[in-house]
């Protein structure tokens, strides 16, 4: 079993994904609680303009700077997802069926 070189806590990569979701909040609101399948939506266009910036890096096109910058905008509606869930005790809700 291997650790990371950087603990995760400490790393650029977390640093970046909290940064971008300070930016989210203040662009679209804290806590905003909308539909799931919304949310999902939202998290699609953002993994799909990831496979746009690999695809650029595969085959050459300016979105491939984008590169990390859509990684971290993927990471960051991914945890916000999991705030939702977390907020809204879904979890809970769906074990009462
Ligand atoms: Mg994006």
């Amino acid at each position: 079993m291997t650790e990371p070189k950087i603990p995760h806590l400490a790393s650029a990569a977390l640093q970046s994904v909290m940064q971008e979701m300070k930016a989210q909040d203040l662009k679209w609101g804290a806590d905003r609680d909308q539909d799931l399948a919304d949310w999902l939506l939202i998290l699609t266009e953002e993994a799909g303009e990831l496979a746009e910036a690999v695809l650029h890096i595969k085959f050459g096109g300016e979105k491939k700077y984008g590169l990390r910058t859509e990684a971290v905008q993927v990471a960051a509606v991914a945890l916000q997802i999991i705030e939702y869930i977390d907020r809204n005790d879904i979890m809970e809700s769906i074990n009462e069926y």
